[in-house]
């Protein structure tokens, strides 16, 4: 037995833990839990915890069924919104097939496998979410009734007595106990809208702290009475919730990013990985950008990028290096402003890994910077500096990722086979939707 196994054991035993939940995540990013009592637990690390895979979003043909769960055990944690005697703890699961190889289906195995590749390169990726979310009023809301935001405050405001610096300090507290670090955090722009700010790690610890958060911030929220969002756009005439990842490679302890002699401290790999970025950014839109919602935010304005570029300064743009020049190399990094909080942190980062990657491997050439607010320019302008529009629904997206070897190959043939057909048939069903907007607009004149 491995000492995180032996200190998992021991802590459960010491603190009395009553239940243990096994965590991991479907193919849309949906949190799958099942708790087992601490006795079991021995039998889970040795064996895992089998369960019918073809229930859960995205696993398994029916005829292939059972999935195992193998419990992390460097992911324990108490969770601090249960009893403090006799609590429950949680680890992230790797899932594997019944003869022990991991499954094709786990999520967190698609990011491992990319992470591995960037390893074989001797690279670590590193990355730094901004999640941005609503928080509304609770209450049943009829269908297509427009949530209530908790307060109408914006941008950095600060309200004595505010509902939503409460809200935020409870919710870092409890991130803090749990082990996840914040580092900024504040009122957003619109209306109910907050922010807050990981402390860089690891892609995968990241991963799984994301998928923490999301919890942690619904459970806080309904503590609170209220109710918390990370769906991308909730308000056609406000900004949308984007998940902005600020991202770098590192070389054992040296950014592989940094280069104190260039204009703007970038290395040569790190031109190469925007290069990457921009050059797959359509491709792997469907995954960083995964719902029929998320085109809303995309769709101009709100700080959110519609375009393919990239700049310093420029929040239009897909790809942004932070003006403040870094004063230690290991700040160095670019951020990547497609995300949305409703993404699957495992895929989008496994993506957005890939297309960097390639772009290293292939040793492509940045584009020119875009100075420019690039929604000011005309489709004219912009067609002459050879800026490309992103996807502008989920329909074009999928049919872009369709003809992407590179996502079939980050994804492998299963997920990506799987994430077609979903999104396929979401797009379909929302096609086939007569909106509030159509009405508003054509019955008076039709
Ligand atoms: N809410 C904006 C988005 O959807 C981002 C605002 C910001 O720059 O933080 O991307
Ligand atoms: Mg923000
Ligand atoms: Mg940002």
């Amino acid at each position: 037995m491995d000492k995180q196994t032996e200190f998992v054991l021991r802590t459960i035993e010491e603190r009395d833990v009553r239940f243990v939940r096994l965590w991991f995540t479907d193919v849309l990013g949906f949190l799958k839990s099942v708790a087992i009592a601490p006795a079991e637990l021995e039998g889970a690390f040795s064996e895992g915890i089998g369960f019918d895979g073809s229930a859960i979003e995205g696993f398994a043909r029916i005829q292939e069924s059972d999935m195992v769960a193998h419990p992390d055990p460097s992911t324990f944690q108490l969770l601090p919104w249960r009893d403090q005697v006799q609590g429950t703890g949680r680890m992230f699961c790797d899932i594997r097939l019944p003869d022990g190889s991991p499954s094709y289906a786990d999520p967190r195995f698609v990011l491992k496998r990319a992470l591995d590749k960037a390893a074989d390169q001797g690279f670590t990726f590193y990355t730094h979410p901004e999640v941005e979310f609503f928080l509304f009023e609770d209450g049943p809301l009829a269908p297509g009734q427009p949530p209530v935001p908790i307060d109408s405050s914006g941008y950095f405001d600060h309200t004595p007595h505010g509902a939503s610096s409460d809200f935020r300090r409870r919710a870092i507290t409890m991130l803090e106990q749990m082990g996840i670090s914040v580092e900024f955090s504040h009122h957003e722009h619109a209306p109910g809208q907050q922010e807050i700010d990981l402390r860089y790690a690891d892609a995968l610890t990241m991963a799984d702290n994301i998928m923490t958060f999301r919890v942690v911030i619904k459970e806080v929220a309904m503590s609170e009475g209220m109710r918390a969002s990370f769906m991308p756009k909730p308000f056609s005439g406000q900004a949308g919730s984007g998940m902005h990842t600020h991202v770098s490679l590192f070389e054992g302890d040296a950014n592989a990013f940094y280069d104190a002699s260039d204009e703007y401290h970038l290395s040569a790999t790190a031109r190469q990985f925007i290069a990457g970025v921009l050059h797959h950014g359509a491709e792997i839109s469907a995954v960083t950008n995964q719902w029929v919602n998320s085109y809303k935010r995309l769709a101009g304005g709100g700080e959110a990028p519609s375009y393919v570029c990239w700049g310093r300064n420029n929040r239009s743009a897909l790809v942004r290096v932070p003006m403040y020049k870094p004063s230690k190399s290991s700040s160095a990094r670019v951020e990547i402003r497609s995300i949305d909080s409703a993404a699957n942190p495992y895929l989008a980062y496994a993506v957005v890994l890939s297309a960097g990657l390639d772009g290293i491997a292939k040793g492509m050439e940045l584009p020119e910077e875009s100075a420019d607010d690039v929604w000011s320019l005309t489709e004219r302008e912009r067609r002459a500096l050879g800026i490309a529009p992103l996807p502008r629904n989920l329909d074009e997206a999928v049919r872009v990722m369709e003809g992407s070897e590179l996502v079939a190959e980050t994804l492998g043939e299963h997920v990506f086979d799987y994430f077609l057909r979903n999104k396929r048939a979401e797009f379909d069903s929302y096609r086939a939707q007569v909106t509030p907007w159509e009405l508003s607009t054509m019955l008076p004149v039709m």
